[in-house]
């Protein structure tokens, strides 16, 4: 008789146990290739199954472990003999089939692949499953022709979906804008098409950023210089000062907040600041720039004191406009 190690799983009546045991090589299932396996690797659904948390394991006893790098014992496959340095990823191998945490695996020779001449069978496990589904998946895209942009990102209409038209993309592989509750809103715009069948658009336009650092800087709609480039004539609000808590604490930091308004209708375009709080503040004012918001909004505006944030609805002067300062 002979046995090799193995790490088998067994259900009970209640449970499941798992032991490191001698297991029987004729009880192996049935394969055309047998391995004596090198390396495996510890993956989530190894977790799951040697657990028991979750039922993937369909058949008992189960040896686990779903994938291997090794050499070929025996094969009557045709693309296989004895010496051969093989990989198996998947097929069912630790779920369906008895797996890889062994030193005998019985497979299809159809599952396995060459391992690479310039690769271990420590580095081909040390690399194991990482980024095996997300290349399949990459493949698969490839296969059905889904069109990249020059920057190599998924090119989408306005209700993101690909060139092929079964298939939509949201979030940072469509390198629209790179946040995380743009990806929810395009997510939740495409759910809004595809399941309630009511077009709709993710809103890109007005979506307010901060920079985390210290002093933190914040802004939202556009900078003066997009401005003018939008809409030529633009007033521009710029004030810097030292928060009223600093003159007690001693510290120097300063504050800048800025305003740009697109003169002929008033509307306040963009709102900008580097400060304390800066994240907390532009956040309240993009609801503000969403609705529309005019200078004359913010100047009917009543402030909280004392705050910084009240500097935003009290700047009443414009700075001189470029053209201006240029003449003078
Ligand atoms: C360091 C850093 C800091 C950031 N800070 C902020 C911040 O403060 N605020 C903010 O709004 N945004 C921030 N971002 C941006 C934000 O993380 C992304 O815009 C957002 O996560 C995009 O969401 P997504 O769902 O498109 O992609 P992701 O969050 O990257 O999610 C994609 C998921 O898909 C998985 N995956 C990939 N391929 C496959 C596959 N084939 N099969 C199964 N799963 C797969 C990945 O493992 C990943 O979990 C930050 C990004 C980085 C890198």
């Amino acid at each position: 008789m002979s046995t090799f190690k193995a790490i088998v799983i067994d259900k009970m009546e209640v449970g499941q146990t798992v032991r490191l045991t001698d297991f029987d090589e004729r009880d192996l299932m049935d394969g055309d290739v047998t391995v004596a396996v090198e390396y495996s690797t510890l993956n989530y659904k190894d977790g799951l199954a040697l657990t028991g948390r979750s039922p993937v394991v369909r058949r008992f006893p189960m040896i686990a472990g779903i994938d291997l790098a090794g050499t070929v014992k025996s094969s009557s496959h045709p693309a296989w003999k004895e010496g051969d340095k093989v990989v198996l990823n998947g097929w069912g191998l630790g779920e369906s089939h008895l797996g890889a945490y062994a030193e005998v695996a019985r497979v299809k020779g159809d599952w396995l692949v060459r391992l690479p001449s310039n690769m271990s069978a420590h580095e081909a496990m040390a690399i194991g499953t990482a980024g095996y589904t997300a290349m399949l998946s990459v493949m698969a895209l490839e296969r059905a022709g889904v069109a990249l942009n020059a920057k190599g990102a998924i090119e989408v209409d306005d209700y993101s979906r690909s060139s092929v038209a079964n298939i939509y993309a949201v979030g940072d592989v469509t390198d629209r804008v790179n946040l995380t509750p743009v990806a929810i809103a395009e997510g939740q715009a495409f759910a809004e098409t595809v399941y309630n069948d009511n077009p709709t658009k993710p809103d890109h336009a007005g979506v307010p950023s901060a920079v985390f650092s210290d002093p933190e800087l914040a802004t939202v709609g556009l900078t003066e210089e997009a401005a003018r480039r939008a809409f030529g004539a633009v007033d521009v609000y710029r004030t810097s000062f030292r928060a009223l808590k600093h003159t007690l604490s001693g510290r120097s930091e300063r504050t800048m907040m800025k305003l740009v308004v697109e003169r002929a209708g008033g509307k306040v375009v963009g709102a900008h600041m580097v400060g304390e709080g800066a994240a907390e503040i532009i956040q309240g004012l993009a609801v503000a720039l969403k609705a529309g918001a005019t200078k004359c909004h913010f100047d009917r505006t009543i402030g909280i004191h004392p705050t910084a944030a009240e500097e935003f609805v009290t700047m009443r002067t414009p700075v001189p406009a470029p053209e201006k300062q240029a003449a003078e």
